[in-house]
């Protein structure tokens, strides 16, 4: 058996069309400035080649990853693209930025300073971005290094700066007094730095307004279908659908318990169904007793605690009829959005996102050359766009 045949407990379905399709709504709300796409953790755990790939046929020109190792991983798949790493240069790590043109984010006068000198000793030093923090207080120049770039401009020489860059707070939460001041302090650089790229809204960013868009936003989670504006209807299309096989179904008396720690009792009798997926698999420990699956169209609470390789389910509303082993039962997907997980568990979207563990058998749909599963997996422009690990 190949990994592609193998039977998983559980398939992971990306929708690349869906990506896209964020990404060209993000687009359109920012005209006329850019769309960039943030690809680091795995483009969210979802898979930075495929992700990219589709993403850069679509037109998008410009990537955010979060260190070295990742845009080296990135850069053969976005070729003739803008690649910026958001921790900048690691020490002595100058000659990866250039071999791959790639463009470092500095974050400090120390970074600047160790810029400029390789810059200067180097015909190819590519161009970079200069982070200024305007109230997150953990990476970027924080203002006292920021008045010093400004009042000696020579700290800068053979520096080639091709964006300008902060990142927003409290941008999730439109009415955080947060938002405006950022902003404010963002127009000051702006007028700073005529005819520079200035980037600073995110997902959330980008709903705050015009006035936070720069010249280029930098969206991930509304990419991968999150919610960018909490409490608010969803613009953005559903991306990925987890659905996980039945293992195993029995009847059990009232008193009985569910699980280790026995933390469920059945008030009366009841159907457990157990399926092939548990924290191992990123499904997060915190989701036991709150979780929620749906079998069809008939929402099954989790019971009892997340295991390492599988979980539980009262199914006593489902028909027999329809409940076997086998039976797909739904983790994410139409009926619970990456959101709704993330509120049963206690965490962000995001976490949901990058915890979706390796077990899982991915499948790719809607990219370029083909809408169907096939196409993804076999397609000519698709190298090993589905494999267990593929990633
Ligand atoms: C992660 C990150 C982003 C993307 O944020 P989302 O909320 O996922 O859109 C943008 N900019 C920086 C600096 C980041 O670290």
């Amino acid at each position: 058996m190949t990994a592609e045949t193998t039977p998983a407990n559980a398939v992971l379905t990306i929708d690349l069309a869906a990506v896209v399709a964020n990404w060209r709504l993000l687009q359109r709300l920012v005209a006329p400035a850019a769309c960039a796409a943030v690809v680091k953790a795995d483009a969210y755990g979802l898979g930075v080649a495929p992700v990219a790939r589709a993403l850069h046929r679509a037109g998008c020109r410009t990537f955010f990853v979060a260190c070295l190792a990742e845009a080296v991983a990135l850069r053969p798949h976005v070729a003739d693209s803008a690649i910026y790493v958001l921790a900048g240069v690691p020490p002595g790590c100058e000659d990866a930025f250039v071999r791959h043109q790639l463009r470092p984010v500095l974050n400090s006068l120390i970074d600047i300073a160790a810029w400029r000198g390789f810059a200067n000793r180097t015909a190819s030093a590519p161009p970079v971005a200069i982070h200024f923090d305007t109230g997150m207080s953990r990476l970027g120049l924080p203002p006292d290094e920021a008045a010093r770039v400004r009042d000696e401009p020579d700290r800068l020489d053979g520096v080639a700066v091709a964006c300008v860059m902060s990142h927003l707070a409290c941008a999730d939460q439109p009415d955080h007094p947060l938002n405006a001041r950022q902003q404010a302090a963002f127009a000051g650089l702006r007028q700073r730095w005529p005819g520079v790229q200035m980037s600073l809204a995110a997902s959330s960013g980008i709903f705050l307004g015009p006035a936070w868009h720069g010249d280029l936003c930098r969206p991930g989670l509304a990419l991968y279908g999150g919610a960018p504006v909490p409490g608010r209807t969803n613009p953005m299309t559903q991306v990925v659908d987890l659905r996980a096989r039945i293992l195993q179904v029995r009847e059990i008396d009232p008193g009985w318990s569910v699980g280790y720690g026995a933390t469920h009792h059945a008030r009366r009798r009841a159907t457990i169904a157990t399926a092939g997926v548990g924290y191992g698999d990123g499904y997060l420990r915190s989701l036991s007793n709150r979780g929620h699956g749906y079998i069809g169209d008939i929402r099954v609470p989790l019971v009892g605690r997340v295991s390492m390789d599988l979980i539980t389910f009262d199914a006593s509303a489902v028909p027999a009829a329809l409940l076997a082993p086998g039976t797909e039962v739904e983790l994410i997907g139409p009926h619970i959005g990456i959101d709704a997980v993330a509120a049963d568990a206690g965490t962000i979207a995001y976490e949901i996102l990058t915890s979706l563990g390796g077990r899982y058998r991915r499948v790719y749909r809607g990219g370029v050359d083909g809408p169907s599963e096939r196409d993804a997996a076999t397609g000519a422009d698709a190298d090993g766009l589905e494999a267990n690990g593929g990633r």
